[in-house]
């Protein structure tokens, strides 16, 4: 027999599941359970990259203060093989800051997920999702105890897959895993370094590595420093390389004052925007946010913030649905809608753009002629990392201009 009973099930505690929850209980929802199957803090392999638009969405939520002891980004910096090279200081940006944080995973998705259960939901870390099943108008959901595998099932009104790139909840709902051609691969592995770095962001398209693909190095500006490498699954087997060797010639080129520690190198898969499953599923009253939805920006491999925007923008409308049936299948329908309205084209504008960059040589082009003009870079940037809200597409012309023109 089910134990328990709640309105909400969110599968994964990650920042989609945790923003979800939290936006639930913010409008004053009640009966929600948060569900993941590692307990917090825990690691997720990642750069640690805080996108901007995570700002606003955290005031939203009224978590500000979590970004309080951080260091802001204080200089981005891209690179390509052929010398190019565009920064960005936050000492020449006029308006509002495209720059974010570096912050370790462990310290955010647990800061999300307390801010979740001092909200009032129920605490169900340490609990795997093992399956589930839409009976009657309600799901019942199996659990195992992740290190006992003592089993347990609840039943909930509405099911939310929030569980990452490999989605048990997305394949339930009849969803395939994404084309390899949208999935990118990646490893990254953490070091220290004394003196320290300021809060910075590199990335580095380099000759020794795949290309197309990044390497980076991201400075949290408090000792600690992300390097990885990424890159779409066709490239790297074309490559025939082993993820674990790029990364390393990547390591050889960085400066030797970084020590790493080996135990934190891990490999993971990216499932790309480009190919996104539906959204909401309003007759089994279900739906998919973050990673499991497929939420990463092509060009960058930013996921942080659009998962987040989906848990924030799911949870909201749920919350202030009436609890019917059809006004849920509504509210998961409205999703759907302002989510791919907001987002679709700009996920598009980057999956092009990442295209257009692919020629190292273009690419050299466009990072000297943003370097030219700080203005247009910091646009540039937004456009990548933010959402567009603020500066529309018109950087993306400009910079073209400038590249074929200059
Ligand atoms: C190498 C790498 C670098 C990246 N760098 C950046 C970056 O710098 N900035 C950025 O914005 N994005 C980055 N991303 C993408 C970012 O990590 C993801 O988009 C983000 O974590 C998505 O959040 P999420 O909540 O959807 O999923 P996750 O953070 O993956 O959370 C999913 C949760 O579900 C849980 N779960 C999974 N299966 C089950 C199950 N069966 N039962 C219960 N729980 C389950 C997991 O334990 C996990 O806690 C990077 C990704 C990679 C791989």
């Amino acid at each position: 027999m089910p134990d328990a009973h709640y309105d909400y099930a969110i599968i994964g505690a990650g920042p989609a599941g945790s923003a979800c929850a939290n936006a639930l209980l913010l409008e004053g929802a009640s009966g929600v359970a948060l569900i993941d199957r590692a307990r917090f803090p825990r690691d997720k392999i990642c750069g640690d990259g805080i996108g901007p638009g995570v700002i606003a969405i955290l005031d939203a939520l009224k978590l500000g203060h979590m970004l309080d002891r951080h260091r802001r980004v204080s200089q981005m910096v891209m690179t390509s093989p052929f010398g190019g090279r565009m920064a960005l200081n936050d000492n020449e940006i006029k308006g509002e800051s495209p720059l974010g944080y570096v912050i370790r995973r462990t310290e955010f998705d647990h800061a999300l997920v307390i801010a979740a259960l001092e909200r009032g939901c129920t605490d169900m870390t340490g609990w795997s999702f093992e399956g589930a099943k839409h009976v009657d108008g309600q799901w019942r959901i199996d659990l195992a105890e992740s290190d006992s595998g003592e089993l347990r099932s609840i039943t909930a009104d509405v099911l939310i897959g929030a569980d990452g790139a490999t989605s048990r909840v997305r394949r339930l709902l009849g969803q395939p895993f994404n084309h390899e051609k949208h999935v990118s691969v990646s490893m990254r592995i953490l070091a220290r370094t004394e003196p320290e770095f300021p809060a910075r962001q590199e990335l580095n398209v380099e000759k020794e590595l795949p290309i197309p693909g990044y390497a980076w190095n991201f400075a949290t500006g408090a000792g600690l420093v992300n390097v990885g490498f990424v890159c779409d699954t066709p490239t790297y087997k074309a490559s025939g390389r082993h993820l674990r060797e790029i990364l390393k010639t990547y390591q050889d080129q960085l400066p030797d004052t970084l020590v790493y520690d080996d135990a934190t190198r891990h490999s993971q898969i990216l499932p790309l925007a480009s190919q996104m499953p539906p959204l909401a599923y309003p007759k089994v009253s279900a739906a998919l946010i973050g990673d499991a939805a497929s939420m990463i920006n092509p060009l960058t491999g930013e996921g942080i913030f659009y998962g987040m925007e989906a848990g924030l923008l799911l949870g909201r409308g749920l919350a202030r649905a009436a609890n019917t049936r059809e006004e849920r299948a509504a509210a998961l329908q409205h999703y759907e809608r302002v989510f791919r309205r907001t987002f679709t084209g700009h996920f598009r504008g980057n999956f092009y753009l990442r295209k257009l960059i692919e020629k190292p040589a273009l690419f050299d082009r466009m990072l000297r002629a943003g370097a030219k003009n700080p203005d247009l870079c910091c646009d540039c940037i937004e456009y990548m990392m933010g959402n567009e809200r603020g500066v529309g597409k018109k950087p993306l012309y400009r910079l073209a201009l400038q590249t074929f023109f200059s």
